[in-house]
């Protein structure tokens, strides 16, 4: 075999094993727009408990509109980074109305979350500086810090005892940073940022949150974690995305003081390198702030849907991670169940997803279920008729 067979077949050993321990992942494919029900490849309707569609913005008509009347006034994009010529009006308008969102100074806009978060940490920390990071932080943080030369402390997962420690073994570098995302997407468990901020206090640290999982619909009037923690002005740096309760395309940002997102517009190289946020996407994100800034209606009825469906599904008698985020682990504890109950699932018309080890800890395998603002409640019903009916088919339920 010649040396470049040999690299084709190692590959193709890698993706059989992947597939023989249940771990490839097939992708879906919807012929319809994103939304509350989808209509897949073979024509099938189902409806959608999986996607991060938490306003129900991603397939809204006035959302298009607004991307359509954007890509009319300025265009599809600019084939420039922001530096050179590829900074519009439209882009400085949605950075001011993200810090506006945010209670922040300033912001700068990426092609994705997990650009800013691979940008964030190298051009403001180097070797003098400690990063504190959670250790179930989202890769696109864990990537960022291997990019920086900071010394690394990772603190057990929402634990803060433990982030107290590594506080302590960071004691005598010049900044400290503690990281963490807002809320946690396998588990919805919101990071106790009350706390976070006390010890940040006391031991002199900075902090910052990726609200992924949070911008636009946690906090009394949406604006994230920070605000459902009380602490919002106290948090340095925020990350966040535009791909997923914000409308749902693509886009990510940065927001904080002047002279960290001043600093981030020079050296990010994620910024510097690459192409600015396609004209469409910046003006519909505008249009989508404008409405959740005037209206709290979409988070509302999110926690409404929310609160209904994790009564509900208890109520059967299947058993859910506790909490109040629209993320709703549904805990099958083994992977063969939570594969076939997916699989049933989506025969009797609900798209939801399977996770188990090494996604999850051994043991605790699970379908997650996925809340959004444009659920109908008889589409919920709907819902919970299947997980009924397919957790009595496979013995999963007691009555
Ligand atoms: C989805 C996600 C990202 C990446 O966001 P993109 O904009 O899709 O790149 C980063 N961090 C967290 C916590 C996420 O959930």
């Amino acid at each position: 075999m010649s040396k470049q067979a040999a690299f084709y077949s190692q590959l193709q050993q890698t993706l059989s094993t992947l597939q023989q321990e249940g771990l490839f992942k097939p992708e879906r494919v919807i012929a319809s727009r994103q939304g509350s029900e989808v209509t897949g490849s073979d024509g099938r309707m189902l409806i959608n408990m999986c996607a991060n569609n938490y306003l129900g913005l991603s397939g809204q008509e006035w959302v298009a509109q607004a991307a359509i009347a954007a890509t009319e006034k300025y265009g599809y994009g600019l084939s420039s980074v922001r530096f050179i010529c590829g900074t519009q009006t439209v882009h400085k308008e949605l950075e001011q109305a993200i810090s506006a969102f945010l209670g922040t100074e300033d912001t700068i806009l990426y092609a994705a979350a997990f650009d800013a978060n691979g940008g964030v940490f190298e051009p403001l920390f180097d070797e003098n500086d400690a990063i504190i990071s959670d250790a179930l932080n989202h890769a696109s943080i864990i990537d960022g810090i291997r990019l920086c030369k900071a010394a690394r402390f990772r603190y057990a997962h929402n634990d803060m005892a433990d982030l107290e420690k590594q506080l302590q073994a960071a004691e005598g570098k010049r900044h400290k940073i503690i990281v963490t995302d807002g809320v946690f997407s396998m588990d919805g468990t919101i990071a106790q940022l009350d706390k976070i901020v006390e010890l940040a206090e006391k031991y002199g640290a900075l902090t910052m949150i990726d609200e992924c999982h949070a911008s636009g619909f946690m906090g009394k009037t949406g604006r994230g974690t920070h605000e459902h923690h009380n602490v919002v002005g106290k948090i340095d740096i925020i990350t966040g995305t535009l791909g997923k309760a914000l409308g749902g395309a693509m886009g990510g940002f940065t927001s904080g003081r002047k002279e960290v997102i001043e600093m981030l517009r020079q050296k990010s190289r994620p910024y510097l390198f690459s192409n600015t946020l396609a004209p469409s996407i910046a003006g519909a994100s505008l249009e989508v702030l404008k409405r959740l800034s005037s209206s709290t209606e979409l988070r509302d009825r999110l926690h409404e849907n929310t609160a209904y469906f994790r009564k509900e599904i208890e109520r059967i008698g299947f058993t859910i991670k506790p909490g109040t985020h629209p993320v709703v682990p549904v805990m099958l504890f083994d992977a063969q169940v939570a594969q076939k109950f997916a699989a049933r699932m989506y025969e009797l018309g609900v798209l939801l997803s399977g996770f188990f080890y090494p996604v999850v800890p051994m043991g605790q395998a699970r379908v997650r279920v996925q809340l959004s603002a444009a659920h109908t409640r008889e589409q919920l019903d709907t819902v919970l008729k299947a997980f009924e009916q397919a957790g009595h088919e496979l013995g999963l339920l007691k009555k």
